[in-house]
């Protein structure tokens, strides 16, 4: 079987070293060919950006040109409309029957997955790949517990042969930065180095976003 694709879908606003990092960590450690960063157009689960989109994918494409293992997608931005994840892993399906397709996901998310809109279709088109998250604890969450009760493997080699429909739990450098922390931080003026890569933070004042 060829090589797995990584999706990893978001609102990155802003993009920051935690997203980053767990990409490239999961796709060395799962041998992917590549991780795609998908940004989000309007998000499900969050209140409306006051950042739009372009911006949000300008800076994305600012912090990944300097690594050939993560690239990016419009596919959401580009519909102009609330951005459902099964929708986007069906169209990645459709264009790739016979790989592997990895939804990449932080702790938090799997900890509200079930309430994600048609979740057992996106099961039924990718696996998932869970980066543990610092002050996210699945022990604390019975829904997401049970999610791995039934669908865990522990074993890459399980992710690597079948197309879809496991959940493998990744530790990968343990970051506890967040955007809305960063936000924040804009909001009261102060700094945001070394969450960020530089031109992420240029861009951000050239524009003076999250101001
Ligand atoms: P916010 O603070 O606004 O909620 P966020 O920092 O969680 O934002 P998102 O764009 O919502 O960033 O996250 C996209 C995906 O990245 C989610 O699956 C989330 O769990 C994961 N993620 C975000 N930050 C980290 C981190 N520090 N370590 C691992 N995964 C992360």
């Amino acid at each position: 079987m060829e090589s797995p694709i990584g999706l990893f879908g978001g609102t990155f606003s802003p993009v920051h070293h935690g997203h980053l990092r767990s990409a490239l960590d999961i796709c060395q450690a799962l041998e992917l060919s590549s991780v795609t960063l998908i940004p989000n157009y309007l998000s499900p689960h969050k209140a409306a950006q006051d950042v739009n989109a372009h911006h949000r994918l300008a800076m994305l494409k600012l912090a990944t040109s300097i690594s050939p293992m993560l690239s990016i997608s419009d596919i959401e931005i580009s519909s102009e409309n609330t951005s459902y994840t099964v929708d986007t892993v069906r169209s990645f399906r459709a264009q790739y029957p016979n790989r592997p397709l990895c939804f990449l996901m932080g702790m938090d998310s799997l900890i509200n997955f079930t309430k994600w809109h048609q979740w057992q279709e996106i099961l039924a088109n990718c696996h998932l790949i869970v980066s543990k998250r610092p002050g996210y604890d699945i022990s604390d969450n019975s829904d997401a517990a049970n999610l791995l009760t039934d669908y865990q493997t522990t074993d890459i080699a399980q992710i690597k042969s079948t197309l879809n429909g496991r959940i493998f739990v990744y530790e990968a450098h343990p970051l506890a930065i967040s955007s809305s922390q960063m936000r924040q931080a804009l909001k009261d003026g102060n700094s945001i180095t070394y969450l960020t890569p530089p031109a992420v933070e240029d861009y951000i004042a050239t524009h003076q976003l999250y101001r």
